[in-house]
């Protein structure tokens, strides 16, 4: 029962598989537990296939056919894996240290209530992927960003301006937006983020997390 999905645009980019490794996470926790995001996806898949299929053929670059495979070998079967939609608690079991295929760093406490984990993403990019684990009625500080943030909720939920995301909801947030998230009562919160650009927060326990999610 999702409510908050991520951009069209973003998904676009996940089905045409430019999407970075660490984003393409997230969006596949996502589709794990988003049938309608996963309708999508699969035809925007469908509609490349038939673009391609009606493509004039192209003379190709030397090296093409052997960078196409490296990225087939590499990227494209993690990626269907992550698409096939497998029930979240099939791909994500807590006391298993990994989470889709992705080997995990330990809990780390942030600050009283909040704790932080890596999420180990071979590939190199700007963005860092990791989870937080929060109590119910933690108010996280105020932050902003100047690159974009992609959120999906595992368990638990959080408030802030653009609604309440529950388990499986995903924030989709642009390097505007100014977030001051409460999580809500109940239980913890488990979030999995990956995060583009720098984080910048303010007050006392922003201070404290932003090293960690510097790293
Ligand atoms: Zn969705």
């Amino acid at each position: 029962m999702s409510r908050h999905h991520p951009k069209n645009t973003t998904l676009a980019e996940f089905a045409a598989g430019t999407l970075d490794e660490g984003r393409s996470l997230v969006i596949a926790a996502h589709l794990t537990m988003c049938g309608e995001c996963r309708e999508f996806v699969a035809a925007m898949e469908e509609a490349g296939g038939q673009m391609l299929d009606a493509t004039e053929p192209a003379a190709m670059p030397e090296g093409a056919l052997a960078l196409a495979m490296t990225r087939l070998g590499l990227e494209q079967p993690r990626q269907r894996l992550l698409r096939k939609g497998s029930p979240l608690a099939a791909v994500w079991q807590p006391e298993k240290n990994e989470l889709l295929g992705y080997g995990l760093g330990p809990w780390r406490w942030v600050s009283p209530g909040l704790h932080y984990r890596s999420v180990k993403v071979p590939a190199k990019s700007d963005t860092r992927v990791f989870m937080l684990k929060a109590v119910p009625g933690l108010k996280i500080p105020q932050h902003k960003h100047t690159g974009t943030e992609l959120t999906c909720v595992l368990s638990g939920a959080f408030i802030h301006e653009g609604g309440r995301y529950g388990a499986g909801d995903c924030d989709d947030a642009d390097q505007d937006v100014d977030h001051s998230p409460v999580i809500d009562e109940g239980e913890a919160c488990i979030c999995l983020v990956a995060m583009q650009g720098d984080i910048k927060m303010t007050g006392f326990f922003g201070r404290m997390i932003q090293p960690l999610i510097r790293i």
